[in-house]
């Protein structure tokens, strides 16, 4: 059975506390063991980073390029292999795991460009004689921790950039996905990286805390939930640790009376289900007007019941488990929840038996429900949406904005006064128009305003606003020769 273990200072290294992996679609499948570390062990990968620091933020730019070029190139080459992993160990289905392993693979290759744009700018000065420079420079050692529904994807993003760039990394995964982080560390472990440029560490949210809590951490990039992204930014705000937080999100999708139904389905349903819901971006909101809201009701009740729930992998499937059982175990609290808000639970909600034992259910959507339920206002990150009805697009924008969370939104219509109105006053990190709320470039910035983001955007040219740190460089010729 495949052990996985931390990776400090060049070295894998045996951890203390043994957990299992299993399978959620069918959880006799151990896919292996995952060996949490200790705080020594915590201790030592910060220290591996920050004395690897001093060589590693001075390597020449094509060293890292080259570096991440392999990276990349290995995740694309296994990318079946990979994808299935991911489909074993979270509960995607095959072409979501491959489409997972893609998206990692485009980060790295991204990155293993965009090392040549650590750019610099000359400014004139307004006293005379003097230049001034601007330049960018790493921050020193990075802290990555990862939530368990991107366990490829998300580290790719972290450490990419954060090598890129010219940092030091130490990567703390999810506990409940340890085997797609660890195979990806397993390829970064061959590339070429000098020791303690690059460390993994496995184990719970106790690890990460405890790592969050070193003196010698310069910066912190932290995707998962909302209360954790806070306890950690009151833990960095005492030493001054600058920090990145990508959270959780409530995600709004209206729909218009004038919407194509055919385009306001795909999207609700994509938006909704896809990832068994466990997406950040997922729609769990529908705002729909009441012009289409009854049509617009029977057609996406039509195309739910027809998903298809079961094994990851296999054939047919649309819809694979939920990834672990405290997630179905809070799903159904929720489901139950709705039921009780006044809510019309419409269909799904329920465990579903398949052959193998596996924490299936079905999908759920709850119509005529309203923006002050719980089942509306909290994250719940499962296959469950709500449809809330609203007079008008005034009524639809202004609920779409009544939430505590920020990150997407979305809004199918074909009026373009009403998209641009719509774009122009989402309080959302990101808008869709006539698109799902989830799915995303990787060229381009990523992140959530109100709770659902904190400091500088992740991917592209904006990582390097939380990746390297300004320098002001004034000059005077003085004596110079
Ligand atoms: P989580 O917050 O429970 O855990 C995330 C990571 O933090 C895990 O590695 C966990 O071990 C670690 N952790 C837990 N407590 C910690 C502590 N006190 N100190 C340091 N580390 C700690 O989230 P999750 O359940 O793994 O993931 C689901 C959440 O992630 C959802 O809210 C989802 O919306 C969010 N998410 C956000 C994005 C985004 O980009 N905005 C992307 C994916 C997931």
């Amino acid at each position: 059975m495949q052990s996985y273990r931390s990776y400090i200072d060049g070295n894998w290294c045996q951890g203390d506390e043994i957990w299992k992996n299993t399978n959620p679609s069918d959880t006799s499948d151990i896919i292996g063991e995952c060996e949490f570390s200790n705080r020594r062990q915590a201790e030592d990968a910060v220290a591996a980073a920050r004395s690897a620091f001093p060589a590693w933020s001075r390597s020449q730019l094509e060293e890292r390029a080259k570096i991440l070029d392999r990276i990349g190139r290995e995740i694309t080459d296994r990318r079946v292999e990979l994808g299935t992993l991911l489909s074993r160990e979270e509960g995607k289905v095959l072409s979501e795991g491959i489409g997972e392993v893609d998206r990692a693979a485009s980060f790295v290759n991204y990155m293993a460009g965009e090392v040549f744009r650590f750019d610099g700018k000359r400014y004139a000065s307004v006293r005379p004689g003097i230049e001034i420079e601007t330049t960018r420079e790493p921050i020193g050692v990075v802290l990555g921790i990862t939530p368990w529904n991107y366990p490829l994807a998300n580290g790719a993003w972290k450490v990419a950039a954060a090598i890129g760039y010219g940092n030091c990394v130490i990567l703390k995964p999810s506990e409940f996905a340890p085997a797609s982080a660890w195979a990806f560390a397993e390829i970064i472990s061959r590339a070429g990286l000098p020791p303690g440029v690059f460390n993994l560490v496995m184990g719970t949210g106790e690890i990460g805390d405890a790592l969050v809590n070193s003196n010698d951490v310069d910066g912190i990039t932290f995707t998962g939930a909302v209360p954790t992204g806070q306890v950690i930014l009151a833990k960095a705000a005492k030493r001054q640790t600058r920090v990145q937080l990508e959270l959780g999100g409530k995600n709004p999708l209206v729909i218009l009376d004038d919407a194509d139904l055919e385009i306001a389905i795909n999207c609700a349903v994509f938006g909704a289900f896809s990832q068994t819901g466990q997406r950040c971006t997922a729609s769990s909101r529908l705002i729909v007007t009441k012009g289409i809201y009854s049509k617009f009701v029977d057609a996406l009740l039509k195309r739910t019941e027809a998903l298809v729930v079961g094994h990851a992998l296999e054939k047919g499937t649309n819809m694979g488990p939920v990834s672990n059982e405290p997630q179905l175990e809070k799903d159904l609290t929720y489901i139950k929840l709705g039921q009780e808000e006044g809510a019309k639970l419409l269909c799904g909600g329920a465990r579903v038996k398949r052959e193998t034992a596996g924490h299936f259910l079905s999908p759920a959507i709850f119509s005529d429900a309203h923006n002050d339920m719980r089942i509306c206002r909290e994250e719940i990150f499962g296959p469950v949406t709500t449809v809330i009805p609203a007079r008008d697009y005034e009524e639809a924008k202004s609920l779409a904005n009544d939430t505590e969370f920020g990150l997407s939104s979305g809004i199918v219509t074909t009026s373009l006064k009403y998209a641009r109105d719509f774009n122009r006053n989402s309080q959302a990190g990101m808008v869709a128009i006539n698109l799902p709320t989830s799915g995303i470039d990787y060229h381009v910035p990523f992140g959530g305003r109100k709770l659902s983001g904190f400091g500088s955007r992740e991917h592209a040219h904006s990582a390097d606003e939380f990746f390297t740190e300004n320098k002001t460089t004034y000059t005077s010729p003085g004596n110079c020769d």
